[in-house]
C-alpha cells in the first residue's frame, strides 16, 4: 500500500545555529497538528541564489504555506519571495519582510530602551562603549540608534571614540575592544550588540585586567543558552521561540480566513539583568541558580563537542556513501540525539517507483504556475541511508522525484512533526539531501551534522568526479592516440608515394637532363654538356693547376661520302667514329662530344700537348682498324679524320672558348696540308702559341664564342 503524502509546511532558513532552532521550537508546535514541518535549509555557501534543487523542492513539495526567516544575502532573499509569490504559496514573514504578507519581529526597540534604562538609571553608568553590529543589518541598526537616544534623552553626549566595530561577534569585539583600551580605559560599560559580542568583550577587558562588573558593567542582546559566560550575560531576550509562535498562528489564521495578510506583528522583548552588570553576594540564590544554569548548559556542550568529534573521525574514515550510511547508523547518530535520518544521492536513473502512488493531498493553489509538470519529473533521488528509530532499516533502491523527498516504502516516516531538509553540494553540482530530525541533545549538533556531512560527502563525490574525469580523460587520450596512429600511418604512405614519385621525377629530370645534354644521333655529350663541363674542369685546373688539351675532329671529304653511300650510310659512319673516340678518352673527366655535324671535340682535362697527341693517334688507329670504306675518298679508301689539338693552362688568361678556337685553327691546318692528319698547338702564358706554330686565321665563319680579351 502507497502512503499518502502528508500536508507539508516550509520554513526556510539560512542554517541552523540557535537562533533558527529557537524560531523552529516555537512553529513546531503550532503547525505540528497540520502535517510535516519541513525547515529547508537554503544556506548556500558556494555560490549565491537558490540552487535549482530547493526551487524544485519548494515547487513540488506543495507546501500549504510557509514561514520565510531572514537570509544572509539580499539576493538570495529577493530570488526567494519572488518563487514563493510565482508559486502563490501563502507566506508570513519572521523579521524579514515581502511585500503582502504578515511579518513578526521581536522588540528590539523596546528590548534596548530598558537595558540602557537599567545601566544608566540602576546602575549609574555615564562613559558607555558600543560595540555595534553588522551596520547593514536592521537589527544593528536600531540597536545603535536606541543606544544614543538614550544617552541623548539624558542630556549626555555620545564619545565617538567609544563606538566600534563588533559585527555580532567575539572575534571582532574582542580585536576591536583590546585596541580601545590599549588607548584609555575611562569607560565605565560595554554595550554589546549581541551575546557572541558581549563574549570578545569580556575576555577583552579580562586581558587588560578589568572586572567585570566591578570596573566594567558588559551587556549583550540575545540571549543564546549558547553564550557561555561567567559573570552570566544581562541580555535582551527578543523571545525568539515566541516569535516563531506568532508566526505559525498567524499563518494558521490567515489560512483559515480568520486573519487577513499584510499586518505588522511585534513580540515584546524581555530585558534579563544578571551578573555582568550585578554584584551579587556570594551564595546568593541568583548566582547559586546561574551557576547551575551554565554548568547543565556547558556539560551539554562538552558531550555534543565529544560527539562531534567521534562523527568527524567516522566520517574521515568512510570512502563511500554506503561507509558513511553504516558509519552514521552504528553509533554516531544517536550519540548526537538524532532520531530519524535519511540520506539520499542524486541520480540520473528514471523513476522506478509508481509515480500515481501518491499526489499532493489537495491543491490549495488552484493550479500553481511553475510547478514541474508530471511529464517532467526533474532531480531523482535514491535514500542510500534509511535510519529511525535507533536502527538502520534497509535502503529501498526506488528511484523518486525529489518533491516526495522519500520512496514509497519510507513515506510513513514523513508523518513526524518535523524534519530538517539540508541540501548536499559539491563545489558545482549538487549531490543529495539530508532529512533528519533530532529529538535531544545540543542544539548544535544539527549545524554540525549538516558541515560534517557536507564535507565529507563534498569530498567523496568530488574525488569521485575526478576519478570520472580522470577516467574520460584517459579514453579521449587513447583515442586520440589511436587517431594519431592512423594519421601518422597515412602519412607515412603519403610520404612514401611522395617519395617514389620524387624518385621518378628525379629519374626523369635526369633522362631530360641527360637528353638535353647528348647528342641524339651518337649517344655522345652534345655542345651544351660540353660547355657545362668545360666550365666546371677549367675552374678545378685554375683552381689546382693543370693543363687542358681539346682536341677538334672533322672527318674527311664526308660531303662526297653521303653522296656516294647516302645518308643513312653516313650516319651509321658518324656513329662508328663517335664510338671509337668515346673508347679513345680514357680518364672519367675526358669528355667526347659531338660537336655539331661530321665535327668532334675530345676534353681532355689535366692533360699535356704529348698525352694529347698519343690520345688522338690512338683513336686515329682505332678508326683505321674500323676500316669505313669510303671509296670517293681523294686521301684513303677508308673513312679518315683530320684532328686540330689546343693546349694551355687554364690559369694563364685564356678561357676554354678561345682553346677550342685555337683547336679549330689547328684543325684547319691539318686539312689544309692534306687531311688524315694532326696539327697543334700549345698556348703560353699570353694566350700565344708556344709549340706547334702559329697558326692561321681559318678563313670561315666562327663556330665558338670567342672571348674578345683572350685574344
Ligand atoms: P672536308 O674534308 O673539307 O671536311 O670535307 P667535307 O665534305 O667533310 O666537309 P663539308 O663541310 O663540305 O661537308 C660536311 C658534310 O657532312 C655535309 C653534310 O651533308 C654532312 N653531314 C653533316 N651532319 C651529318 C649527319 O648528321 N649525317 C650525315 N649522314 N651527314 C652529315
Ligand atoms: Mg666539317
Ligand atoms: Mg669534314
Amino acid at each position: 500500500m502507497v502512503e499518502a503524502r502528508p500536508p507539508v509546511a516550509l520554513v526556510l532558513v539560512t542554517g541552523f545555529d540557535i537562533y533558527h532552532q529557537q524560531l523552529i521550537r516555537g512553529i513546531r508546535p503550532v503547525l505540528a497538528g497540520r502535517g510535516l514541518v519541513l525547515a529547508v535549509n537554503t544556506l548556500n555557501l558556494v555560490s549565491s541564489g537558490l540552487t535549482p534543487s530547493l526551487r524544485q523542492l519548494i515547487a513540488t513539495v506543495s507546501p500549504y504555506g510557509a514561514l520565510l526567516t531572514p537570509c544572509r544575502h539580499p539576493e538570495e532573499q529577493a530570488e526567494l519571495v519572488a518563487l514563493l509569490q510565482e508559486l502563490r504559496i501563502p507566506t508570513v514573514t519572521i523579521a524579514a519582510r515581502m511585500p503582502g504578507t504578515s511579518w513578526v519581529h521581536g522588540d528590539d526597540r523596546g528590548g534596548m530602551r530598558d537595558l540602557m534604562a537599567h545601566l544608566l538609571d540602576e546602575c549609574g553608568v555615564r562613559r558607555l562603549a558600543h560595540a555595534r553590529g553588522l551596520v547593514h543589518q536592521r537589527d544593528a541598526v536600531v540597536r545603535e540608534q536606541v543606544f544614543r537616544e538614550e544617552l541623548a534623552a539624558r542630556g549626555i553626549p555620545v564619545d565617538e571614540d567609544l563606538i566600534v566595530d563588533g559585527a555580532f561577534w567575539h572575534e571582532e569585539t574582542y580585536r576591536e575592544l583590546r585596541a580601545l583600551l590599549r588607548r584609555r580605559r575611562d569607560l565605565d560599560a560595554v554595550v554589546a550588540a549581541s551575546d557572541m559580542s558581549a563574549l570578545g568583550a569580556l575576555q577583552a577587558l579580562a586581558d587588560e585586567g578589568l572586572r567585570v562588573p566591578d570596573d566594567v558593567l558588559v551587556t549583550g542582546f540575545d540571549n543564546y543558552p549558547t553564550a557561555l559566560s561567567w559573570p552570566a550575560l544581562t541580555t535582551v531576550d527578543p523571545e525568539q521561540i515566541e516569535q516563531g509562535r506568532a508566526a505559525a498562528e498567524r499563518l494558521l489564521a490567515e489560512l483559515d480566513g480568520d486573519a487577513r495578510p499584510g499586518e505588522e506583528i511585534v513580540v515584546p522583548s524581555r530585558f534579563l539583568a544578571r551578573g555582568s552588570t550585578r554584584s551579587l553576594a556570594p551564595g546568593d540564590p541568583e548566582q547559586v541558580a546561574a551557576v547551575v544554569a551554565l554548568a547543565r548548559v556547558a556539560q551539554e556542550q562538552l558531550a555534543a563537542r565529544d560527539a562531534l568529534w567521534g562523527l568527524s573521525y567516522v566520517l574521515s574514515n568512510c570512502a563511500t556513501p554506503a561507509e558513511v550510511a553504516d558509519a552514521l547508523a552504528e553509533s554516531t547518530l544517536s550519540r548526537l540525539g538524532i532520531d530519524r535520518c535519511f540520506l539520499a544521492v542524486f541520480t540520473d536513473d528514471p523513476i522506478t517507483g509508481d509515480p500515481s502512488g501518491d499526489g499532493p493531498p489537495e491543491d490549495v493553489s488552484g493550479g500553481r504556475p511553475g510547478t514541474t509538470p508530471a511529464s517532467d519529473p526533474g532531480m531523482r533521488a535514491r535514500v542510500v541511508l534509511n535510519y529511525s528509530g535507533g536502527e538502520q532499516g534497509p535502503a529501498p533502491s526506488e528511484v523518486f522525484p525529489l518533491g516526495r523527498l522519500l520512496p514509497s516504502a519510507l513515506r510513513h516516516e514523513l508523518r513526524t512533526e518535523l524534519l530538517v531538509f539540508q541540501p548536499l553540494r559539491a563545489s558545482d553540482r549538487e549531490l543529495g539531501y539530508v532529512l533528519f530530525e533530532q529529538g535531544r541533545g545540543s542544539t548544535l549538533v544539527t549545524d554540525w551534522l549538516r558541515t560534517e556531512l557536507g564535507r565529507t560527502l563534498e569530498a567523496m563525490f568530488s574525488t569521485q568526479a575526478l576519478r570520472e574525469h580522470a577516467a574520460t580523460l584517459a579514453d579521449v587520450v587513447a583515442r586520440r592516440t589511436a587517431e594519431l596512429a592512423a594519421r601518422s600511418e597515412q602519412l607515412e604512405a603519403e610520404v612514401e608515394t611522395r617519395k617514389a614519385a620524387e624518385g621518378r621525377l628525379q629519374q626523369a629530370v635526369a633522362e631530360l637532363h641527360r637528353l638535353a645534354m647528348s647528342d641524339g644521333l651518337t649517344q655522345l655529350a652534345n655542345r651544351n654538356r660540353l660547355q657545362e663541363h668545360l666550365g666546371v674542369q677549367w675552374k678545378e685546373l685554375t683552381r689546382h693547376g693543370g693543363e687542358m688539351a681539346l682536341l677538334m675532329i672533322d672527318v674527311d671529304l664526308f660531303k662526297a661520302y653521303n653522296d656516294h653511300y647516302g645518308h643513312m650510310k653516313g650516319d651509321e659512319a658518324l656513329r662508328i667514329v663517335a664510338a671509337r673516340l668515346a673508347d679513345a678518352a680514357r680518364y672519367p673527366q675526358d669528355l667526347a662530344c659531338r660537336y655539331g655535324g661530321e665535327e668532334f671535340v675530345l676534353a681532355l682535362p689535366g692533360t699535356g700537348l704529348d698525352a694529347a697527341l698519343l690520345v688522338a693517334e690512338r683513336f686515329r688507329a682505332a678508326l683505321a682498324a674500323a676500316a669505313i670504306p669510303h671509296e670517293r675518298s681523294s686521301v684513303a679508301p677508308r673513312m679518315t679524320v683530320s684532328i686540330g689539338i689546343a693546349v694551355a693552362r687554364p690559369q694563364d688568361a685564356v678561357d676554354p672558348w678561345s682553346l677550342l678556337d685555337h683547336a679549330d685553327r689547328a684543325l684547319y691546318r691539318a686539312k689544309t696540308q692534306g687531311r688524315d692528319q694532326v696539327c697543334s698547338v700549345a698556348l703560353g702564358p699570353t694566350g700565344r702559341a708556344v709549340a706547334g706554330g702559329p697558326v692561321a686565321p681559318r678563313p670561315r665563319s666562327p663556330r665558338v664564342t670567342i672571348d674578345p680579351g683572350a685574344r
